[in-house]
């Protein structure tokens, strides 16, 4: 196509000029960011800047007087922001891993601006009008596979955001979007208040019997702080069960725990989130309306793997009868525990923890400090992780010290395919500290693109143990599966094979993205791996199978409860949100009590691990409508690796299949089409049940 005129730039912003260390990808291996050189001053000018230039690039789009083709729109919007992209990467996790005032500062400035330039990109309707065109012609393009993809999600997106909405409804829309956002915030905060609050003041010491003498100090400091010296206080965290529940034995204690716990945010007074609730919820309904949906899971839920709101509940259901067949010995064997004990009591959600503690001692017995002597960090990552990948994918590691890390813990290691070429540069950032926020997490400082000629730097971060001076840092068993597992959410980023960034690697639907990370926990305890890594750092010893084996076994119990309170959570999830516009329920304990009854369970003994007042994954996070995938992402994985098990195990053949079929295909291919190469087949439920000991292996 001939270039014919670029008079009508005249009137488009001009891109401001980039200035500073961001303005330019850095000169080291792989653009690693210089982190001897980045201030941390440097980054919320960057993003700025970033942001400026991005809205200026869209506008250049938007405003273009060329008709609008697949490459002067869709593949446009894939170039633009790339200062913004590359300092935000950096910052997002500096300001999680290693933080400080100058950064928070500047996350608490960044967040509205950067919430405003999302906006002000999907509504802007002269680029809808462009994307909306190409779109609409898409059976006359000649596009590849992964350029279909790109139109369609672009496209879908929009329509997601409000843009085909007539003025009135994207007016409501906007209000309501602002309101919800406000009621999100407002959630989290009475939860957060609530949750404080409903710490338990203990008078005695003798009422505290079957805690550990650090759980008692820790008790004991807490009254203190607030102000109830000689006193105990009991603090309370966001889930329905608490962990002092498993070893009180006070009964009364812990029914009073476990009431002060499901009642935080449903007792009156200021943190009462009751009505939060039935406002958010609707609103949600009134804005699936407006979008012409029956509800707002079926809005929500449109980029998703699973069929919609219908795929996610015959998913859910489909584990009822296993789980509430399971549920129900469990409740026996704890009965009979009771009974053995001299009591004639029978079963309460406050009991259920402690006996099946109980039973856990006397079944398993496991010494979590005896394990820890097999896993030391280095060796777990080196000889375990990187051996695994080496095993299935034939990819070769290089630790390289001459490229700075934004913290002294962190490792770099360059990553050679298996042909020896440069694949991808990952850091390793393992242990806890202040600066860094809890749980563990994958995250990329540049995203693998072939249109923008970038390869992968991927971090990992964790929260080890750190070591006592002088000794060597060892991990437990669960944070073992957890380097397998957020290693397998870098080996998706590594292998990531896209021409777009948007679709690249990770970039990939909620119940889909875990697949890939959790399907690589099933390596950590194979035994080819594990003789590998699993050495006692002081004698040399190869870990006993046995205890590997009694490690297994302990993971198998107590899953009617573990697996009943996920699954009873992702079903109240869906009945919130399968509501039509103008059903708010008056009362939320009625309306949650009559979707826990409806269900085939013991929901009356093992209750949602979140009940609806303080669920804040579905009120105050983005997982409303979505946190059947926890499940999802697990049934996937265990059938996978079912698939694997029997198909000859950890080879380089079956690690190229993976890689080919999924692994290295980002979002560039429908996830049930990527899933069905790998398997053959649709997934099934029954690897999962088990795996979890709810079936007959
Ligand atoms: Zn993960």
């Amino acid at each position: 196509m001939e270039q014919t005129s670029t008079t009508a730039a005249a009137d488009l912003p001009p891109i401001p000029e980039a200035s500073g260390i961001f303005a330019q990808p850095s000169a080291l291996p792989f653009q690693a960011p210089d982190f001897s050189a980045i201030k941390d001053e440097d980054y919320q000018p960057a993003i700025e800047q970033g942001i400026a230039i991005k809205l200026a690039e869209i506008a250049h789009i938007a405003g273009n007087p060329e008709a609008p083709t697949f490459a002067n729109t869709i593949e446009a919007m894939e170039r633009t922001g790339q200062m913004f992209g590359r300092a935000y990467a950096v910052f997002g996790q500096l300001v999680s891993a290693n933080t400080n005032a100058t950064l928070d500062a500047a996350d608490t400035a960044l967040s509205p601006q950067i919430a405003a330039m999302w906006d002000a990109i999907y509504l802007n309707e002269a680029l809808f009008a462009r994307v909306k065109a190409v779109h609409d012609a898409k059976d006359t393009l000649d596009l590849s596979e992964e350029q279909a993809m790109l139109l369609e999600t672009t496209y879908a997106d929009f329509v997601h955001r409000g843009a085909l909405l007539d003025d009135a409804a994207k007016e409501e829309l906007r209000d309501i979007n602002s309101r919800l956002s406000s009621l999100q915030t407002s959630f989290n905060q009475s939860l957060k208040e609530a949750t404080n609050e409903a710490a338990l003041l203990v008078e005695t010491r003798e009422e505290l019997s079957g805690l550990s003498e650090a759980q008692i100090a820790a008790a004991a400091k807490a009254a203190k702080e607030r102000g109830h010296e000689g006193k105990f206080l009991l603090t309370v965290q966001n889930t329905t069960q608490q962990a002092q529940l498993a070893v009180l034995d006070n009964r009364q204690l812990r029914e009073k725990l476990y009431l002060a716990s499901i009642t935080r945010t449903s007792h009156g007074g200021e943190h009462d989130t009751r009505a939060t609730v039935r406002e958010m919820v609707s609103l949600r309904a009134r804005k699936a309306a407006l979008f012409g949906e029956d509800n707002f899971a079926s809005w929500q839920m449109y980029d998703r793997m699973v069929d919609g709101p219908a795929g996610a509940l015959d998913f859910l259901n489909a584990m009822v009868p296993a789980l509430a067949d399971t549920q129900g010995r469990e409740a026996q064997a704890i009965n009979e525990r009771i009974a053995q004990d001299g009591h004639n009591f029978t079963v309460e959600p406050w009991d259920w923890p402690y006996y099946a503690e109980k039973i856990r001692q006397e079944r398993y017995d496991l010494d979590e400090s005896a394990i820890k002597q097999y896993f030391e960090v280095d060796r777990v990552l080196e000889d375990g992780v990187f051996y695994m990948a080496n095993k299935l994918y034939g990819v070769s590691f290089e630790k390289r010290d001459d490229i700075p890390a934004y913290h002294e813990d962190v490792s770099v290691y360059l990553v050679r395919d298996k042909d020896g070429s440069d694949l991808a540069l990952f850091y390793f950032d393992p242990f806890a500290r202040p600066s860094k926020q809890g749980g563990a997490w994958m995250s990329n400082f540049i995203e693998q693109s072939h249109l923008l000629g970038d390869l992968p730097v991927i971090t990992n971060t964790q929260n080890v143990a750190p070591p006592p001076e002088g000794e060597p840092a060892l991990a437990s068993f669960d944070d073992v599966i957890t380097m397998f597992h957020e290693f397998g959410h870098a080996l998706h980023g590594m292998f990531a094979d896209q021409q777009y960034p948007s679709l690249s690697g990770t970039n990939t639907a909620r119940d889909w993205v875990e697949f890939p990370s959790q399907f690589h926990e099933n390596f950590a305890t194979i035994p080819e791996v594990l003789r590998n890594y699993a050495r006692h750092w002081q004698t040399g010893e190869t870990i006993p199978m046995e205890l590997v084996e009694a490690i297994a076994r302990a993971r198998k119990f107590d899953q009617g409860y573990a697996m009943g309170e996920a699954l009873t959570g992702a079903l109240l999830d869906m009945d919130w949100h399968h509501l039509a516009a103008g059903q708010t329920p008056e009362n939320v304990e009625d309306f949650e009590a009559k979707a826990l009854e409806n269900l085939d369970l013991h929901t009356e003994l093992v209750p949602p691990r979140y009940r609806s007042t303080y669920f804040s994954h579905i009120f105050g996070g983005g997982y409303a409508a979505g946190y059947y995938s926890y499940l999802y992402t697990e049934m996937l994985h265990h059938d996978a690796y079912d698939f694997v098990a029997q198909n000859g195990g950890m080879t380089r053949e079956m690690g190229e299949r993976i890689r080919d079929t999924f692994l290295s295909r980002g979002h560039s291919r429908p996830y049930e089409k990527m899933y069905r190469d790998f398997t053959g087949r649709d997934p099934q439920v029954e690897p999962m049940l088990k795996a979890r000991g709810l079936m007959e292996a």
